[in-house]
């Protein structure tokens, strides 16, 4: 029997004990710090100590439909009791599977109607690396292996996503990336335009992308690859122009346009999916969190007619998860999908909460520490600035993202810090009363972010 383990204190001492943490510096674990969450309820999450915290990331960009949704619970337990595992090798399916790849086509941009499951968002870009090099292998161009991404992007921790992330940190720790992937800059106007107008910044920064293929030799580039909106970068939104450029030039030099929907998927941006947003059709996309509001691990590839009939040409498929499409998961998906629709969330991101959010953010613009408000939907950023004038971020030693971070967490908001920029990704249920309380805390936050750096 496992140990019942009751208090706070205890369970930070057996963690720093026991437990490896994603993306945290040990030696703070170590000092007894872990913070401990168990219960949610929309919006609200409640730490181990009875301490209710308003939660302004939805977990990690994902619980869209927010915390305590009995729907979910329900829809999990039924499927639990009747089959709560069959795999889908070897030609086998489950209703809720099949269901579930049915109803995505629905939702997805025209002509992405193909979806191969797995169960996060890694694996998801893993699988369309081994993917698209096995299409282009088919099409009798082997050739065409190479990725192009971007810096700050992020796409995940396994070996290839993780060198299709754009960011130093992810490359520095096992010794840089594997060979076939490369990146071009991303297109942060606030802080690379200059005097540009951001519309002609858009067109230069897509630009870096023909550039980039000329040099490789359009042979040799498998895709490119893109977050709609890039997220754990900084919630860096691109002008209108920058993505159609993009398509223009990777149809042009016959380049899969591959899009990262993880975090944009399912609501977020105001549509069903962040190519929609910014009116790009992709030939292949992956998506994860939003599907099931992370209720529970699950993420699927969607590919196009020309993608799926080149890969349906190659024999046996040799590739596939255990829990490739796991049944329960996909239940979970389908009352997931089900409440947004049903509830009209994506309509509600796009002409309330996401205007709401961004007129009530809009007034730190005049903040002495923020130098840019931005964002789409329910995604949005405040740039922490040193100097408004001359755009001077702080640097990473000053620290001022965690320092604007946790004098957040002490008021009870929890927001994320990305670099010298503070994140927001609430849930897509967020009330105009909870943004009111948001926007109070976070200004308390970044008063004392302005005091502590004599701003
Ligand atoms: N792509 C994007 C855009 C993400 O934000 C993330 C996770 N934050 C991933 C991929 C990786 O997903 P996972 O953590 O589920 O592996």
């Amino acid at each position: 029997m496992p140990d019942i383990i009751r208090t706070t204190g205890d369970l930070q001492a057996l963690d720093s004990a026991h437990h490896v943490h994603s993306f945290t510096d040990p030696t703070v674990i170590a000092g007894g710090k872990t913070r401990v969450v168990v219960r949610g309820d929309g919006c609200q999450i409640w730490d181990g100590d009875g301490r209710r915290f308003l939660d302004g990331m939805a977990g990690l960009w994902c619980v869209n439909v927010g915390y305590g949704r009995q729907e979910l619970v329900d829809a999990a337990s039924r499927q639990m009791a009747e089959l709560p595992f069959y795999s889908n090798h070897f030609q086998s399916t489950t209703p809720a599977l099949t269901t579930l790849a049915h109803e995505l086509s629905k939702l997805t941009p025209d002509g992405l109607d193909h979806f191969l499951f797995t169960s996060s968002g890694s694996e998801a870009n893993d699988t369309i690396v081994r993917m698209v090099r096995y299409f282009w292998k088919l099409q009798g161009r082997p050739a065409k292996r190479t990725f192009i991404s971007r810096t700050m992007a992020y796409h995940g921790s396994t070996l290839a996503a993780a060198s299709l992330c754009g960011m130093p940190h992810m490359h520095a720790m096992d010794g840089g990336t594997l060979p076939e992937f490369t990146h071009i800059p991303h297109p942060h106007w606030y802080l690379h335009g200059g005097d540009m107008a951001k519309e002609e910044f858009g067109l230069q920064a897509a630009r870096a992308l023909e550039q980039k293929i000329l040099e490789l030799g359009p042979e040799n580039v498998a895709a490119f690859i893109g977050e709609p909106v890039q997220g754990a970068g900084g919630v860096i939104d691109p002008p209108s122009t920058y993505w159609p450029e993009i398509q223009r030039i990777c149809r042009k030099y016959d380049v899969l346009l591959v899009a990262d929907e993880v975090i944009c998927g399912f609501g977020r941006t105001g549509e069903w999916f962040g190519a929609q947003a910014y009116g790009i059709t992709p030939d292949v996309m992956s998506m994860a969190k939003g599907l099931s509001s992370g209720y529970q691990p699950i993420a699927a590839v969607a590919m196009n007619a020309r993608v799926f009939e080149t890969i349906g040409g190659g024999g046996l498929l040799a590739h596939g998860y255990t829990y490739s499409g796991h049944p329960v998961a996909c239940a979970v998906a389908l009352a997931n999908i089900g409440i947004i629709a049903r509830e009209g969330l994506v309509d509600r991101v796009r002409d309330d909460i996401g205007p709401y959010l961004h007129r009530a953010l809009a007034k730190f613009e005049q903040h002495p520490v923020v130098g840019e408000v931005r964002g789409i939907g329910t995604l949005a950023a405040l740039q922490l600035v040193k100097d408004k004038t001359s755009r001077e971020i702080f640097s990473v030693e000053d620290g001022a993202g965690i320092f604007c971070r946790e004098a957040a967490y002490d008021q009870g908001l929890i927001v994320r810090a990305v670099g010298q920029s503070i994140v927001l990704s609430p849930s897509l249920v967020i009330t105009h009363a909870e943004i009111e309380e948001l926007v109070d805390k976070l200004g308390k936050a970044l008063d004392t972010t302005a005091r502590h750096f004599g701003l």
